[in-house]
């Protein structure tokens, strides 16, 4: 694509992003649907956030994503905030609107999409948590309504306990539970699906699981890690080994980047061009 003066600007604030794959997804979808759009990374230290989105506004650059640790902190200076972005109190996606930005979580239906695309159902399921930061929360919120019973399982049970407490205020049923970590062997029979949304696994620590032993694994049928890289982590591999099936969240990132795309450019991503950008995120993995 010829950078011209028509072309529009879209990017990504957070701190680091030196190693981001959005750039690989975003450009890509310009590419392939003939948008005369680049979209960039800027590093953004905590203190320049507000003028950061208030400086990207007067350029006139069209969306922006948002990632850690600016995802609840740049709330305050957004025009809007979308509902299902304000249930979660985070936001990764900033669409251009009259007089700032509206705020978006695509991160979470990028999630149920990919789930949904991989052939996994939450309606009904027994769901196990494992963590209870930003995004952990965040799957527990979407998956209030969904699932039959949520398990939260974390290293700090407080945290897990306090996001068990606001799903069930807000789902009006008392749907979650919080346990630590070696409390799994207190959870009831039958096999579940387990979420990993701990940071434990991720490259370079690649020989750790949040839960090591072997027995907790046998009470999962589908494990879903939310890393990526590497592409298949101890979790999996444990998942695996004691014969469930594992996913890692590359589609996530894949769909919650489709989402934010479609929103900036009122367009359709159709099932072929996300296998292609699916493709090219592996290959540079
Ligand atoms: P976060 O808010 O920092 O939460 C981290 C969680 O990991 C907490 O529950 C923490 O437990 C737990 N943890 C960290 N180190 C641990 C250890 N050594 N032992 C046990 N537990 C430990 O992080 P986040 O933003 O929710 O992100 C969570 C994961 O989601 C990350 O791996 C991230 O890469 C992934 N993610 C993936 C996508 C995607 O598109 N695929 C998008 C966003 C995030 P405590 O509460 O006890 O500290």
């Amino acid at each position: 694509m010829q950078i011209n003066g028509r072309t529009k600007t879209c990017g990504l604030i957070g701190n680091p992003v030196e190693h981001t794959l959005s750039p690989l997804i975003h450009n890509t979808l310009s590419e392939q649907l003939g948008r005369n759009l680049v979209y960039v990374p800027f590093l953004v230290q905590a203190e320049g956030l507000e003028s950061a989105v208030k400086g990207a506004y007067a350029l006139g650059i069209e969306g922006l994503n948002v990632t850690v640790p600016h995802k609840e902190r740049v709330l305050p200076y957004l025009a809007e905030v979308d509902g299902l972005a304000e249930k979660i109190g985070a936001v990764n996606t900033l669409v251009r609107c009259g007089g700032g930005y509206k705020g978006y979580n695509t991160d979470m239906p990028g999630l149920y999409r990919a789930m949904t695309d991989d052939g996994i159902r939450v309606d009904g399921e027994q769901v196990l948590i494992l963590g209870a930061g930003g995004v952990a929360r965040a799957v527990a919120v979407m998956l209030a309504e969904k699932a039959e019973r949520i398990y939260l399982l974390n290293r700090t049970v407080e945290k897990a306990a306090a996001i068990a407490d606001e799903v069930n205020a807000y789902a009006g049923r008392q749907v979650a539970a919080a346990l630590s970590l070696a409390a799994y062997t207190a959870l009831p029979e039958g096999r579940f699906l387990a979420v990993q949304a701990t940071n434990v696994g991720m490259y370079p620590d690649t020989d750790k699981a949040v839960v090591e032993e072997r027995d907790f694994y046998r009470r999962i049928h589908t494990g879903y890690d939310l890393i990526y890289n590497p592409d298949k982590t101890k979790f999996m591999r444990l998942v695996e080994e004691a014969g469930g099936t594992a996913y890692n969240g590359l589609k996530m990132l894949l769909y919650q980047g489709i989402i934010a795309y479609e929103l900036w450019n009122q367009v359709s991503v159709s099932k072929e061009q996300a296998e292609e950008v699916y493709k090219r995120l592996k290959e540079s993995l």
